[in-house]
Protein backbone atom coordinates (compact mmCIF):
# COMPACT_ATOMS: atom_id res chain seq x y z
CA UNK A 1 0.00 0.00 0.00
CA UNK A 2 1.06 3.67 -0.56
CA UNK A 3 1.04 5.28 3.00
CA UNK A 4 1.47 8.84 3.33
CA UNK A 5 1.42 8.73 7.29
CA UNK A 6 0.57 6.91 10.14
CA UNK A 7 0.39 8.58 13.76
CA UNK A 8 -0.35 5.70 15.71
CA UNK A 9 -2.74 7.32 19.00
CA UNK A 10 -4.34 10.49 18.36
CA UNK A 11 -7.21 12.07 20.01
CA UNK A 12 -7.62 14.63 17.18
CA UNK A 13 -9.29 12.07 14.15
CA UNK A 14 -12.77 11.29 15.76
CA UNK A 15 -13.79 10.34 19.09
CA UNK A 16 -11.48 8.54 21.42
CA UNK A 17 -7.89 7.72 21.19
CA UNK A 18 -7.53 6.58 17.58
CA UNK A 19 -4.88 5.18 15.32
CA UNK A 20 -4.72 7.12 12.36
CA UNK A 21 -3.41 6.15 8.59
CA UNK A 22 -3.31 8.91 5.67
CA UNK A 23 -3.25 7.14 2.76
CA UNK A 24 -1.29 8.27 -0.41
CA UNK A 25 -2.86 8.65 -3.57
CA UNK A 26 -6.31 10.58 -4.93
CA UNK A 27 -7.47 11.39 -8.18
CA UNK A 28 -10.51 13.15 -7.00
CA UNK A 29 -8.97 16.74 -7.86
CA UNK A 30 -11.18 18.65 -5.08
CA UNK A 31 -10.21 22.58 -5.86
CA UNK A 32 -8.95 24.10 -2.39
CA UNK A 33 -7.90 20.33 -1.35
CA UNK A 34 -5.57 21.25 1.84
CA UNK A 35 -3.88 17.84 0.79
CA UNK A 36 -2.49 17.65 -2.53
CA UNK A 37 1.00 16.42 -0.95
CA UNK A 38 -1.25 13.43 -0.96
CA UNK A 39 -2.46 13.42 -4.53
CA UNK A 40 0.71 11.63 -5.89
CA UNK A 41 -0.27 7.93 -5.79
CA UNK A 42 3.98 7.34 -6.00
CA UNK A 43 4.61 9.32 -3.38
CA UNK A 44 4.62 7.97 0.42
CA UNK A 45 6.30 4.92 1.30
CA UNK A 46 5.14 1.55 0.12
CA UNK A 47 4.05 -0.19 3.31
CA UNK A 48 2.79 -4.18 3.62
CA UNK A 49 -0.63 -4.40 5.44
CA UNK A 50 1.48 -7.10 7.53
CA UNK A 51 3.55 -4.06 8.74
CA UNK A 52 0.44 -2.06 9.12
CA UNK A 53 -1.63 -4.53 11.09
CA UNK A 54 1.68 -5.72 13.37
CA UNK A 55 1.76 -1.75 14.28
CA UNK A 56 -2.22 -1.61 14.72
CA UNK A 57 -1.74 -4.93 16.90
CA UNK A 58 1.30 -3.26 19.04
CA UNK A 59 -0.50 -0.34 19.66
CA UNK A 60 -3.40 -2.03 20.73
CA UNK A 61 -1.38 -4.12 23.11
CA UNK A 62 0.43 -1.16 24.50
CA UNK A 63 -2.45 1.42 25.02
CA UNK A 64 -5.51 -0.82 25.75
CA UNK A 65 -7.36 2.45 25.87
CA UNK A 66 -7.36 2.56 21.96
CA UNK A 67 -10.73 2.78 20.52
CA UNK A 68 -10.60 3.24 16.74
CA UNK A 69 -8.79 3.30 13.58
CA UNK A 70 -9.63 6.23 10.93
CA UNK A 71 -8.52 6.08 7.62
CA UNK A 72 -8.36 9.23 5.26
CA UNK A 73 -5.79 10.60 2.76
CA UNK A 74 -5.63 10.82 -0.02
CA UNK A 75 -8.25 8.88 -1.16
CA UNK A 76 -9.07 5.11 0.85
CA UNK A 77 -11.29 4.13 -1.28
CA UNK A 78 -8.08 4.11 -3.85
CA UNK A 79 -6.59 1.15 -1.87
CA UNK A 80 -9.76 -0.38 -0.58
CA UNK A 81 -9.11 -3.71 -1.14
CA UNK A 82 -5.86 -3.59 1.36
CA UNK A 83 -7.55 -1.24 3.48
CA UNK A 84 -10.47 -3.36 3.79
CA UNK A 85 -9.03 -5.90 5.20
CA UNK A 86 -7.11 -4.19 7.83
CA UNK A 87 -10.76 -2.39 8.66
CA UNK A 88 -11.57 -5.81 9.49
CA UNK A 89 -9.16 -6.96 11.57
CA UNK A 90 -9.31 -3.75 13.75
CA UNK A 91 -12.92 -4.59 14.03
CA UNK A 92 -11.70 -7.75 15.31
CA UNK A 93 -9.44 -5.91 18.23
CA UNK A 94 -12.59 -4.53 18.71
CA UNK A 95 -11.58 -1.03 17.35
CA UNK A 96 -14.28 1.40 15.45
CA UNK A 97 -14.00 2.36 11.98
CA UNK A 98 -13.82 5.75 10.75
CA UNK A 99 -13.16 6.12 6.99
CA UNK A 100 -13.24 9.13 4.95
CA UNK A 101 -13.72 9.36 0.88
CA UNK A 102 -14.08 12.39 -1.17
CA UNK A 103 -16.54 9.84 -3.00
CA UNK A 104 -20.66 8.95 -1.87
CA UNK A 105 -21.39 6.37 -0.03
CA UNK A 106 -24.65 5.96 -3.02
CA UNK A 107 -21.97 6.30 -5.68
CA UNK A 108 -19.87 3.76 -3.88
CA UNK A 109 -23.34 1.00 -3.35
CA UNK A 110 -23.97 1.62 -6.84
CA UNK A 111 -21.10 1.72 -9.04
CA UNK A 112 -17.91 0.98 -6.73
CA UNK A 113 -15.81 -1.99 -6.94
CA UNK A 114 -16.53 -4.96 -4.63
CA UNK A 115 -13.44 -4.03 -2.59
CA UNK A 116 -15.05 -0.07 -1.81
CA UNK A 117 -18.42 -1.98 -0.79
CA UNK A 118 -16.54 -4.13 1.41
CA UNK A 119 -14.49 -1.05 2.63
CA UNK A 120 -18.51 0.86 3.38
CA UNK A 121 -19.72 -2.38 5.36
CA UNK A 122 -15.89 -2.30 7.90
CA UNK A 123 -16.96 1.19 8.23
CA UNK A 124 -18.56 2.25 11.21
CA UNK A 125 -18.66 5.97 10.33
CA UNK A 126 -18.40 6.88 6.58
CA UNK A 127 -17.81 10.51 6.18
CA UNK A 128 -18.44 11.33 2.58
CA UNK A 129 -18.20 13.80 -0.47
CA UNK A 130 -15.44 15.72 -1.86
CA UNK A 131 -14.17 18.91 -0.21
CA UNK A 132 -16.25 21.82 -1.88
CA UNK A 133 -14.40 25.14 -1.62
CA UNK A 134 -17.28 27.42 -1.86
CA UNK A 135 -19.42 25.45 0.71
CA UNK A 136 -15.85 25.55 3.23
CA UNK A 137 -17.61 25.35 6.67
CA UNK A 138 -15.47 23.94 9.92
CA UNK A 139 -18.29 24.09 12.32
CA UNK A 140 -18.47 20.32 12.43
CA UNK A 141 -15.60 18.06 13.46
CA UNK A 142 -13.36 16.51 10.75
CA UNK A 143 -15.17 17.83 7.94
CA UNK A 144 -14.18 20.48 5.74
CA UNK A 145 -17.29 21.73 3.51
CA UNK A 146 -21.25 21.18 4.25
CA UNK A 147 -22.01 18.61 1.31
CA UNK A 148 -19.96 16.35 2.83
CA UNK A 149 -22.24 14.12 4.91
CA UNK A 150 -21.32 11.60 8.20
CA UNK A 151 -23.10 8.05 7.83
CA UNK A 152 -23.57 6.18 10.96
CA UNK A 153 -23.79 3.22 9.92
CA UNK A 154 -23.58 0.77 12.99
CA UNK A 155 -24.32 2.48 15.99
CA UNK A 156 -20.87 1.74 17.42
CA UNK A 157 -19.91 5.67 16.76
CA UNK A 158 -22.84 7.73 18.00
CA UNK A 159 -23.31 11.34 16.67
CA UNK A 160 -23.21 12.71 20.28
CA UNK A 161 -19.14 11.16 20.44
CA UNK A 162 -18.24 13.08 17.53
CA UNK A 163 -19.82 16.15 19.02
CA UNK A 164 -17.91 15.74 22.03
CA UNK A 165 -14.66 14.91 20.48
CA UNK A 166 -14.97 18.17 18.22
CA UNK A 167 -11.87 19.77 15.95
CA UNK A 168 -8.37 19.60 18.12
CA UNK A 169 -4.97 20.28 16.70
CA UNK A 170 -2.03 18.22 18.27
CA UNK A 171 1.57 18.90 17.29
CA UNK A 172 4.45 16.99 17.85
CA UNK A 173 7.79 18.13 18.31
CA UNK A 174 10.09 14.86 17.93
CA UNK A 175 13.59 14.42 20.24
CA UNK A 176 15.15 15.01 16.80
CA UNK A 177 13.36 18.33 16.62
CA UNK A 178 11.08 17.77 14.13
CA UNK A 179 7.43 18.99 14.19
CA UNK A 180 4.43 17.48 12.79
CA UNK A 181 0.49 18.49 13.29
CA UNK A 182 -2.73 16.57 12.45
CA UNK A 183 -6.33 17.06 13.11
CA UNK A 184 -8.64 19.91 11.55
CA UNK A 185 -6.07 22.28 10.64
CA UNK A 186 -3.33 20.43 11.88
CA UNK A 187 -1.27 20.86 9.06
CA UNK A 188 -1.77 24.34 8.64
CA UNK A 189 -0.70 24.63 12.25
CA UNK A 190 2.28 23.25 11.39
CA UNK A 191 2.99 25.18 8.48
CA UNK A 192 2.65 28.79 10.18
CA UNK A 193 4.60 27.66 13.20
CA UNK A 194 7.57 26.58 11.02
CA UNK A 195 7.40 29.91 9.41
CA UNK A 196 7.43 31.48 12.68
CA UNK A 197 10.43 29.34 14.48
CA UNK A 198 12.18 27.98 11.70
CA UNK A 199 11.66 24.06 12.88
CA UNK A 200 12.16 21.61 10.20
CA UNK A 201 9.06 19.43 9.49
CA UNK A 202 8.99 15.71 10.33
CA UNK A 203 7.37 15.52 6.87
CA UNK A 204 4.43 12.93 5.13
CA UNK A 205 6.03 9.63 6.96
CA UNK A 206 8.90 10.42 9.32
CA UNK A 207 11.98 8.14 8.91
CA UNK A 208 10.26 4.59 9.61
CA UNK A 209 6.54 6.14 8.50
CA UNK A 210 5.15 6.53 11.62
CA UNK A 211 5.25 9.05 14.72
CA UNK A 212 5.31 7.71 17.41
CA UNK A 213 2.62 8.48 20.47
CA UNK A 214 5.04 9.76 22.09
CA UNK A 215 7.51 13.30 22.15
CA UNK A 216 6.28 16.60 22.61
CA UNK A 217 2.71 16.96 22.27
CA UNK A 218 1.06 20.50 22.42
CA UNK A 219 -2.90 19.53 22.21
CA UNK A 220 -5.57 22.38 22.31
CA UNK A 221 -9.34 22.40 21.47
CA UNK A 222 -9.33 24.30 18.31
CA UNK A 223 -13.17 24.88 17.76
CA UNK A 224 -15.64 22.50 19.48
CA UNK A 225 -18.62 23.50 17.29
CA UNK A 226 -20.32 19.95 15.94
CA UNK A 227 -23.47 21.65 15.27
CA UNK A 228 -25.49 19.71 12.72
CA UNK A 229 -23.76 16.31 11.94
S1 LIG B 1 -10.74 13.72 -1.76
FE1 LIG B 1 -9.59 14.71 -0.09
S2 LIG B 1 -7.42 14.44 -0.62
FE2 LIG B 1 -8.60 14.03 -2.47
S3 LIG B 1 -8.64 15.99 -3.56
FE3 LIG B 1 -10.52 15.88 -2.33
S4 LIG B 1 -10.03 16.90 -0.39
FE4 LIG B 1 -8.06 16.43 -1.42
Amino acid sequence: MRIHRIVPRTRAEGPGWRFALWVQGCHNGCPGCFAREMWDPRGGKETALSELLRSLRETKERYPELSGVTLLGGEPMEQAEELALFAEEAGKLGLTVLTFTGLTREGIASEGTAAQRRLLDASDLLIDGPYREEERDFSRPLAGSRNQVFHFLTGRIRPEEMKEAGNRVELRISPQGLLSGNGMGGLLAEAKLRQLYGAPAAGGSGEDGQEGPEGTEHERNAEDGAHGI
